[in-house]
């Protein structure tokens, strides 16, 4: 939840009906991260491919509980936008002006997330198989508590201290992964950053990591299982290069600059 924000207009959402039928062109000066919220919020697309990513991990659960495994089964899953949903946030901060990290604390506090679509039910599933379930995030400690209320409020499985992994020195996630897979055998891993799947993607540019997404081709949809997030990301802090203190006009010009074209 970084730098997409940082391209802050007051704009509010209204301003949508007033596209180019045409051309269906954004109005000037419409926030940066609108259509995808709206999207996220709005689109049957959306959540049609949430159900498609938990379907998919359904199969795989399928798979792996009908072989012999030496080790218990356990699913390792992220938490903001894979298995609860941030819109809420995103969508304030569209409507009063505002970027992330402001009243992000707040909002978690709340503990008002909703589910992913599709992510309780194939939970719920997976621990009823006898499946653990591990939450890996980048959320930081000071947030434990309301992330577990959050969670339990939901009925999700095993939100608990022994399950929830939070952030500790920084973003990467493989060492957190490895105290997880030192004593289970890993079902999936479900998240809708690739950082949530493998070291191979941390600080990697963004062609980079196409490259990396090319040579893992086979895992996804399989045992990795990835949550659309058009919002925010590892994908959009890259595209300028991982350079956080930039002025908001030196990235939208770095960001314009990695538009293709046809000529
Ligand atoms: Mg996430």
């Amino acid at each position: 939840m970084k730098l997409l924000h940082r391209l802050v207009f007051v704009m509010p959402i209204f301003l949508l009906l007033q596209c180019n039928p045409a051309t269906n062109t954004p109005p000037s000066g419409t926030h940066s991260s609108l259509y995808a919220t709206l999207y996220q919020q709005h689109a049957g697309e959306y959540r049609a491919l949430c159900y498609q990513a938990f379907n998919l991990a359904g199969f795989t659960l399928d798979a792996a509980i009908s072989t012999p495994h030496e080790k218990p089964l356990a699913i390792i899953v992220d938490i903001d936008e894979t298995v609860l949903d941030n819109s809420p946030y995103q969508a304030q901060a569209i409507l009063e002006g505002f970027g992330y990290p402001v009243r992000w604390a707040e909002w978690m506090n709340a503990a008002a997330a909703k589910p992913v679509p599709g992510a309780f039910d194939f939970l719920k599933r997976a621990a009823a198989d006898g499946v653990e379930v591990f939450y890996i995030t980048n959320r930081k400690e000071e947030f434990r508590d309301a992330t577990l209320r959050n969670l339990n409020q939901l009925g999700f499985p095993h939100a608990d201290n022994d399950h929830l992994l939070m952030r500790t020195m920084g973003n990467e996630k493989e060492s957190r992964r490895e105290l997880v897979t030192a004593k289970f055998h890993i079902v999936c891993l479900i998240g809708d950053n690739l950082g949530d799947f493998s070291g191979l993607f941390e600080n990697q540019d963004a062609a980079s990591r196409m490259q990396a997404v090319d040579s893992s081709l086979a895992l996804f949809g399989n045992r990795w299982i990835v949550l659309p997030n058009v919002v925010y990301g590892s994908w959009v802090d890259a595209l300028p290069g991982f350079r956080p203190g930039l002025s908001d006009d030196s990235l939208s010009l770095l960001l314009k600059s990695g538009l293709k074209g046809f000529r």
